[in-house]
């Protein structure tokens, strides 16, 4: 198929990164993949590696000038895993600024439009709930989450002023506790540590007495809202977030299904009968959110949008992936 569009993703080896440069090929896109492989792997993109419209750079946007020509640009660029960001948490902080920075700069030189990554993250621990786009957060800035949710926090001040300054067409979501295959199985996060503790007959181990909350959204649905938010021409985007008194163009994608984590691991174990696994307390790590649920009504209104994989399903589905990665 000859390709009429060509899109840049950064981070694109990573666990959605490689899912949305799957769907972007299925869409008739060329597709440029930029990724340090900090944490994505040539394993995430190999079903679709020799796919002629598919090409990919080993690079680090922190150290990367590009210079082709491209229509749509997504940000991706960032360890997101707690285990991953504060292992190299001045890295984290640098990828977080340097690969907006990056899209910003290769979106002026060539007319992209932009589709940038934040997170529930900018919410810190969250005194509002659920959350919605108008709350500023409740964010420490030397703790050990700072790293992350501080350069995501800045990403997100260096797109809006893109906009403002350069007239830049770009739009972010932030992304609430997203899972589904290609999660890396070391990846650290709740969902992937739960499932392959109970696959292998280990430990379940909850942090903390299991109470806080968190809502899980199957990656296909964010991809869906991706592709949906990149479409929204920018005359609309101003005054739809014109109208909602939103500063920039900024959305919540997440699934508005709230568990305990405690109720996480007891439906893993429902899902998996013949797991020998024991539920066991760990301490809880420093600044972890209690609570995380978003409201998600401006992505539906905006996008026509809302999640339909709830999560019992996206894990059954979790689950038969990791199963090949025991
Ligand atoms: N968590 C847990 N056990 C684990 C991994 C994580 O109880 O093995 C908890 C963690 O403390 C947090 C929640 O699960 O409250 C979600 O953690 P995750 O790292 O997936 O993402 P976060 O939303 O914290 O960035």
């Amino acid at each position: 198929m000859v390709a009429t569009k060509t899109a840049l993703v950064t981070g694109g080896a990573g666990f959605l990164g490689s899912h949305l440069s799957k769907r972007l090929l299925d869409d008739g896109y060329k597709v440029v993949a930029i990724d340090s492989l900090y944490t994505g792997t040539r394993e995430n993109i190999a079903e679709f590696a020799s796919n002629a419209n598919f090409e990919f750079i080993e690079a680090d946007v922190c150290d990367f000038a590009y210079d082709g020509e491209v229509d749509e640009v997504y940000n991706l660029a960032c360890p997101a895993s707690p285990l991953h960001y504060q292992a190299r948490p001045y890295y984290t902080t640098m990828t977080s600024i340097k690969g907006v920075l990056f899209s910003i700069d290769v979106a002026r030189r060539t007319g992209a439009k932009i589709l940038h990554c934040s997170t529930s993250e900018i919410y810190g621990d969250p005194l509002v709930h659920p959350q919605e786009e108008h709350y500023w957060g409740n964010v420490n800035t030397i703790g050990i989450r700072s790293c992350y949710d501080e350069g995501k926090r800045v990403a997100e001040t260096l797109i809006a002023d893109a906009i403002r300054e350069h007239d830049v067409d770009a739009r972010m979501v932030r992304i609430f506790n997203t899972y589904g295959p290609k999660m890396h199985p070391q990846d650290g996060r709740v969902i992937s540590n739960f499932v392959m503790q109970a696959l292998n007959d280990e430990d379940i181990t909850v942090f903390g007495d299991g109470s806080q909350t968190r809502s899980f959204q199957y990656c296909d649905d964010l991809i869906e809202a991706f592709r949906r938010y990149m479409a929204v021409p920018k005359a609309r985007i101003r005054e739809f977030f014109a109208a909602a008194k939103l500063g920039a163009p900024v959305i919540n994608t997440g699934n508005p299904g709230e568990y305990t984590i405690l109720q996480l691991a007891e439906e893993v174990l429902r899902q998996l009968p013949e797991s020998k696994s024991k539920i066991v307390m760990r301490p809880l790590p420093g600044d972890d959110p209690k609570k995380r649920k978003p409201d998600i009504t401006l992505a539906k209104a905006l996008l026509d949008w809302e999640p339909n994989i709830p999560l019992r399903d996206g894990l059954a589905k979790t689950i038969e992936y990791f199963r090949t990665k025991k």
